[in-house]
């Protein structure tokens, strides 16, 4: 990791990655009434990885409902994003869909009955929904970097397999994961995309329902007890909003009935959450006593 200490450091476990200036920051609020908010590098697509844990959690869960937390908890995990430690006492079964395990658990649901590109489709084109926007793709370099990188997954993925834990095989499983943690969007796409969460589950423009409201709500949820891995608790102390993070720098945010909120900067925290987002997110919600826990 290159030192920055006041901006963080750069996730460096590929190269794509590394090369991502430090001092990019964007920033995007959408309210109810669809009024967008934006400054700095709002417009720019970055690598939204982990937070694409966020769709394909709520895309598993259209396709098998409720029997989902059958293969994965919801507890907050208090590890690292990629330990194997937890597995090992749980039998195979991930602490919650956000950490890696458990999201190779999700995409694993997802791709059962499906061919891996045809999930990959799937997953791609829900995001060009929610975002309403076709231009959205997957950055195959990063794909790519993350496969050839991805010895610590390649091992949370057979571990989770000798449970019976995957239906399908490790590499298919993978491979969907990777290339959804590489999706690229910008943080007005990403915050066009967590609309939902924000207005119990309905797109405010369109009036379509994307999920129940009592769906939005657990989603949110497992995004406020886990969104941020082991940094989650700090994240509901400072920021007070269900949230996602992800390694490039991005974090989604959601004030439920008030706004989606998508942030970038690349330095991460030492548990790999954005350190700039965080605290720009820690100002923002101050300012407007938008924290679900009050002012
Ligand atoms: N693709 C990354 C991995 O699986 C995602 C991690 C993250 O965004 O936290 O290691």
């Amino acid at each position: 990791m290159a030192q920055r200490p006041d901006r963080g450091e750069v996730a460096t476990y590929i190269p794509e990655l590394a090369r991502i200036d430090a001092k990019s920051f964007g920033l995007v609020v959408i309210d109810a009434d669809g009024h967008v908010a934006a400054a700095g590098d709002s417009e720019v697509p970055f690598s939204i990885q982990s937070i694409s844990k966020v769709f394909t959690l709520t895309l598993a869960l259209g396709m098998v409902g409720d029997r989902l937390w059958r293969r994965v908890g919801r507890e907050p995990s208090g590890s690292p994003f990629n330990s194997i430690v937890q597995l090992e006492h749980e039998r195979g079964i991930p602490r919650n869909p956000f950490i890696n395990a458990g999201a190779i658990a999700v995409t694993d649901l997802i791709l059962s009955g499906h061919q891996p590109r045809e999930a990959l489709g799937e997953i791609v084109r829900f995001m060009r929904f929610l975002a309403d926007d076709s231009s959205i793709t997957i950055d195959e370099a990063v794909a790519a970097s993350e496969q050839r990188t991805g010895f610590r997954n390649i091992a949370l993925a057979n571990y989770m397999k000798s449970f019976g834990v995957l239906e399908n095989s490790v590499d298919f499983a993978l491979g969907v994961y990777f290339h959804h943690c590489a999706i690229a969007m910008s943080c007005r796409q990403l915050a066009m995309a967590g609309r939902f969460l924000a207005h119990h589950g309905r797109n405010p423009d369109t009036g379509l329902l994307v999920v129940q409201p009592e769906r939005a709500r657990r989603i949110n949820a497992v995004m406020l007890t886990c969104g941020h891995y082991d940094g989650s608790g700090e994240f509901a102390y400072r920021v007070g909003l269900p949230g996602k993070s992800g390694v490039g720098g991005g974090i989604l945010a959601i004030a439920p009935g008030k706004a989606s909120i998508a942030v970038w900067a690349p330095g991460l925290d030492a548990s790999g959450n954005s350190h700039l987002g965080r605290i720009a997110l820690e100002m923002l919600t101050k300012k407007l006593g938008w924290s679900i826990f009050g002012v």
